[in-house]
Parts: structure tokens; sequence; C-alpha cells
């Protein structure tokens, strides 16, 4: 365990390691094979992410409301994008990774640790403060987090490593492409409700590398400023 990793904060009952490790198995059976991101969810105490009224669900693998029409992501999801991240960014530990959409910020904890700095932008101020709060009560210690439109990116920190995208907007933002470091990629799923992709972009020197991963269903990422990839 990291220095910025917090620990298991282990729960009881619906919350316990053994609630949690059958979570881990569902996620295995349905085809995340990393280890490391299988030890993140194993680690990751999302019952505390969300309202106390749902911590008996936290451990299926659902999407559950998080407030102001916002749903915490599927465990798979978070699993499945977290690998193609890690499968797509050049090898070793990551460098600046940013991410789109921190919502509850349980993506933000399961990535924390394998980036050595995490940027992080929502565009709802009450779930960023939140997020902030639960964070850094945690213990993470490498995580920036800023109120703002992520189609824009974070122009002050690039390039990134990765960017991660938790909501969906009709074409790719040209800014987020354009702070990709050389051999960086950028996860997205793309398209109106109900023909969603999730999208591979990588930078290598020949141009955008674009890779569909799998269907997916996202809220809207909203404020888009947009260019086909
Ligand atoms: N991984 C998060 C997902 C939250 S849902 C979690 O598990 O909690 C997606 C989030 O993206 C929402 O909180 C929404 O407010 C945010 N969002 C939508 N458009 C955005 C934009 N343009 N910039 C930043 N955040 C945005």
């Amino acid at each position: 365990m990291s220095a910025t990793d917090p620990g298991d904060h282990r729960g009881i009952g619906m919350t316990s390691a053994r609630t949690r490790e059958r979570l881990v198995r569902r996620l295995a059976a349905g085809g995340i094979h990393d280890a490391t991101v299988l030890e993140r969810i194993r680690m990751v105490p999302r019952h505390l992410f969300i309202d106390e009224a749902l911590a008996s669900r936290a451990y299926e693998d659902s999407a559950l409301p998080i407030g102001q029409g916002q749903t915490i992501s599927q465990p798979y999801i978070v699993a499945l994008m977290t690998q193609a991240l890690l499968e797509g960014a050049d090898a070793g530990r990551l460098e600046k990774v940013l991410e789109v959409g921190t919502g509850c910020g349980y993506q933000t904890a399961v990535l924390a640790p394998l980036a050595r700095q995490l940027f992080t932008i929502e565009r709802i101020a009450s779930l960023q403060r939140a997020a902030r709060e639960r964070l850094t009560s945690l213990g993470f210690g490498n995580i920036r987090f800023r109120h703002g439109d992520g189609c824009e990116g974070w122009p002050g920190q690039a390039p990134f490593s990765a960017i991660l995208v938790a909501a969906a907007p009709a074409e790719v933002p040209r800014a987020l492409l354009e702070q990709l470091a050389p051999g960086g990629c950028l996860i997205i799923p793309v398209g109106p409700p109900g023909q969603q992709e999730l999208l591979r972009l990588t930078r290598t020197a020949e141009g955008i590398k674009r890779e569909c991963l799998e269907r997916v269903s996202f809220v809207p990422l909203l404020g888009a400023r947009t260019e086909k990839p």
C-alpha cells in the first residue's frame, strides 16, 4: 500500500470484506483481468462515497444516485476504464493523469495511487466540494481538484499521460486530445444516450489511434466544445 492509499476502511455486514470480495469476483468473471485494478476495487470503501441510506447496496455492481441528477459509476465501468487506461498508457507509473467528472470521487479514489499526480474536474460545485472533503479525509495526498468545465481540460498542467472522462459528449472535446502527452491515451464514452461507445484514443507518432472498447451508458458531458477524433 502506498503512502497515498488510505487503507481498507473495513466495513461490517453488507459493506464487509466478504461482500467486497464477491464484487471483485464478479468483475473478474466479467472480464476484468488486471490484478492492480481488482486490488483497487477491493481496497476502496465504496460505501463511504454514497448516501448512508444506500450503503447496503454499495458493493452491488450497479450505478447509484449521488444527487444533482448524477450517479456514482457502476464498479464494472470504473474497473473497465481503469484497466483500459493502464493498458493504453506508456508502461510504468503514470505521471500526470486528468479525470473529467469527479462526481462523488469514487473513480478518483480508484485511480489516485496509480498516478504520481491526479487532477480532477467537476462542474457541479456541491459534488466537487463533497468529493474533495471525502478524499482528503480518506488521506489521499496527490489529488488536485477544480470546479469547472472539464471539456477545456486543465491547460496549465498539460500534457497528461492519460485522461479519463466519466460523462459522454456527442463528440470528443478537442482540448482533451491536445492535452495528451506523446503515447498518452484518452478513455472517453462518446455518443447520444442509447448509442454510446467507450473509446480509447492514443497519441502516436502517426496521429491519433482510435479503439472502440465497449457499448456503454453514461450521463451526458455538458458544455462540450467538441470535434470528431
Ligand atoms: N466517476 C464518477 C462519475 C460521476 S457521473 C463517480 O463515480 O461518482 C459524471 C460526472 O460528470 C457528474 O458528476 C457530472 O456533473 C460531471 N460532468 C458532466 N459534464 C461535465 C463537464 N463538462 N465538466 C466537468 N464535469 C462534468
